[in-house]
C-alpha cells in the first residue's frame, strides 16, 4: 500500500482510459478516473459508433430501388431527420449509463470533472486535488480546422451528429476517414454533397487502387468532387444577398481559377490533433513532442511514472489500438506480464459507401520497400446482390506479396462488407502466412470473401 490517495488515476474515460482502468482495477490496483465529459469518449459518444449507425441509415435510400429488382414494390421512403438524430442520441446516451455502469461494476472509482496537472504525482479537479502512484493521461483528440478566413461557419464531425436541421446542401473540406465517411453518409441520406480535397484521390496515404475505387464509385452516387484546389486559398462566407443560413466556399482550382459553391452547412474534416492544452502537462514536466505526448513502447513518458496511450500520443489513433495500449500497460504494470503493443499490420477500415478496408502494406509501400519482389494479383467484379439489384457497384480486391514464397504483405478491397472481411483476412497477415495458405484454404461459395481464396 501506498500513501497516495490511488495507485492509479486515469484522466480520461474514453476507449483507452476505459479499458486500462477496468484492467488495471481487476488486477488490484485503486483506481480513479476523471472524464470532464460524457463517460465514453469520441468512439461511443461522438466517433465511431454514432457514424456508424448514421452509415446504416443512409443504406436505406437504396433499399426500394433496390428490392425492386427482387420483385419488392416498396415504395420510396423520406428521411425524418430529427427522428434519426434523436434516436441516435439516446443509444449515445444508453451507452454512456452503461460504460458508468461497468466502471462501478469494476470497482473504479469516477471523478466528474476535467483533471489537470499540479505535480508529478497530484491532479485537481476542480477545487479538489488527488494524488496517485501513477498516472495515465488517455485524453484523446479533438477536431482541428485549419486557420482560414470563415472556418468558424464550418462545423467539425462532433456537431455532425446534432444538427438542428438536416442540411440540402452540403459540403465537405477534406478526403480522409471523416470527410470520406461524412460525404457518402449525407449523400445516402439524400443531401447535394460536394467533397473539396487538395490532392487528385480521397484517402492519401491508401492504396493508390483503393483511393480510385472509392472516388469512383462517391461520383457513381452523385457526390461531386473539386480534386487538387489550393487550400491556402480557401475561405468562407456568408451570404449575405440570400438565405442568411447560406454559405459559400471559395478556392483556387488546379489551374488558379476561382471556384464557388454554396451550401447550407460545411464540414471541416482536417484532421484531428490530441487534446492536451487543459492539462497543465508542465507542472509534471511531461514531454510534447509535435503537439503530441511522447511515449516509449510500454507508454510510459519522459516521467516513468506517467504513462499516456491513445489518440494523445499519435502513434496510431484509431479506437482498437488505444484499448490495446491500455490493455498492455495495465497488465504490464500491475498484471506483472509485460507487453508491448505492435503498431504494424493493423487492419482498418473506411466506412466510405461503399467500405474501404485494409491490413498490411499497400502496393506502393510494399515497392518502395521490396522493389520487383513483389507480386500482386487483383480482381474487380460486381457483386451478386447488385445483378438483380441492380447499380453498377464494383468490389475490388487485392492481395500483395513478396517472395517465392509468395508471404502475404497486404490485403485491400473496396467494396459491400470489406471490412468484415479484411478483419478475418487480418489473421493472415499477422501470422506471416503466404498466398499457398488461401489457394489451400477451401473457398465458401458464392461469397465475396472466397475470392481472396481464388486468385490467380
Ligand atoms: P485525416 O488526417 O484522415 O484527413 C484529413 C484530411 O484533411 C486530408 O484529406 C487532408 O488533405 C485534409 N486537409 C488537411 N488540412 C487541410 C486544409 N487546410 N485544407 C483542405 N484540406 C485539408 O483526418 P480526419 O479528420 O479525416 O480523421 C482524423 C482521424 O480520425 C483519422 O486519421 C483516423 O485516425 C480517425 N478516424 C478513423 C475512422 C475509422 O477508423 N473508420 C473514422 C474516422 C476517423 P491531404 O490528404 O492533402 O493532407
Amino acid at each position: 500500500m501506498t500513501n497516495f490517495d490511488y495507485d492509479l488515476f486515469v484522466i480520461g474515460a474514453g476507449s483507452g482510459g476505459l479499458a486500462a482502468s477496468k484492467r488495471a482495477a481487476a488486477l488490484g490496483a485503486k483506481v480513479a478516473i476523471a472524464e470532464g465529459d460524457l463517460v465514453g469518449g469520441t468512439c461511443v459518444i461522438r466517433g465511431c459508433v454514432p457514424k456508424k449507425l448514421m452509415v446504416y441509415a443512409s443504406h436505406f435510400s437504396h433499399f426500394s430501388q433496390e428490392a425492386s429488382g427482387y420483385g419488392w414494390e416498396i415504395p420510396a421512403g423520406k428521411l425524418d431527420w430529427n427522428k434519426l438524430r434523436d434516436a441516435i442520441q439516446s443509444e449515445v446516451s444508453r451507452l454512456n449509463k452503461l460504460h458508468i455502469s461497468f466502471l462501478e461494476k469494476s470497482n473504479v472509482e469516477l471523478i466528474s470533472g476535467f483533471a489537470k496537472f499540479v505535480d508529478a504525482h497530484t491532479v485537481a479537479v476542480g477545487d479538489r486535488q488527488f494524488t496517485a502512484e501513477r498516472i495515465l493521461i488517455a485524453v484523446g483528440g479533438e477536431a482541428s480546422k485549419p486557420d482560414l478566413a470563415g472556418m468558424e461557419h464550418a462545423i467539425t464531425s462532433k456537431e455532425m451528429f446534432l444538427m438542428p436541421k438536416f442540411p440540402q446542401r452540403f459540403a465537405v473540406i477534406g478526403g480522409g476517414y471523416i470527410g470520406t465517411e461524412f460525404a457518402g453518409i449525407m449523400r445516402g441520406l439524400g443531401a447535394d454533397v460536394t467533397q473539396i480535397i487538395r490532392d487528385r484521390y480521397v484517402l492519401r496515404g491508401f492504396d493508390h487502387d483503393v483511393r480510385i475505387n472509392v472516388q469512383e464509385s462517391m461520383v457513381n452516387h452523385g457526390i461531386k468532387f473539386h480534386t487538387c484546389i489550393n487550400s491556402d486559398s480557401l475561405t468562407i462566407s456568408k451570404n449575405a444577398s440570400k438565405d442568411e443560413s447560406e454559405l459559400t466556399i471559395s478556392f483556387k482550382d488546379g489551374d488558379g481559377n476561382l471556384q464557388q459553391i454554396n451550401a447550407d452547412t460545411v464540414l471541416a474534416a482536417t484532421g484531428r490533433q490530441p487534446n492536451l492544452s487543459p492539462l497543465s502537462l508542465d507542472k509534471a514536466n511531461i514531454e510534447v513532442v509535435k503537439g503530441a505526448i511522447a511515449v516509449k513502447e510500454d507508454s510510459s513518458t519522459n516521467q516513468p511514472h506517467i504513462y499516456a496511450i491513445g489518440d494523445c500520443t499519435n502513434r496510431v489513433n484509431l479506437t482498437p489500438v488505444a484499448i490495446a495500449e491500455g490493455r498492455a500497460f495495465a497488465e504490464t504494470v500491475y498484471g506483472h506480464t509485460p507487453r508491448f503493443i505492435s503498431h504494424n499490420n493493423i487492419p482498418s477500415a473506411v466506412f466510405s459507401q461503399p467500405e474501404a478496408a485494409t491490413v498490411g502494406l499497400s502496393e506502393e509501400k510494399a515497392r518502395e520497400l521490396y522493389g520487383d519482389r513483389i507480386k500482386v494479383y487483383k480482381t474487380k467484379f460486381r457483386p451478386m446482390f447488385y445483378s438483380l439489384a441492380g447499380g453498377d457497384t464494383k468490389t475490388m480486391m487485392k492481395l500483395i506479396v513478396v517472395g517465392e514464397e509468395e508471404r502475404v504483405l497486404g490485403l485491400q478491397m473496396v467494396g459491400k462488407d470489406a471490412a468484415e472481411i479484411i478483419q478475418g483476412m487480418s489473421l493472415v497477415v499477422t501470422m506471416g502466412g503466404c498466398k499457398k495458405d488461401l489457394d489451400n484454404t477451401m473457398a465458401m461459395h458464392p461469397t465475396a470473401a472466397e475470392e481472396f481464396m481464388t486468385m490467380r
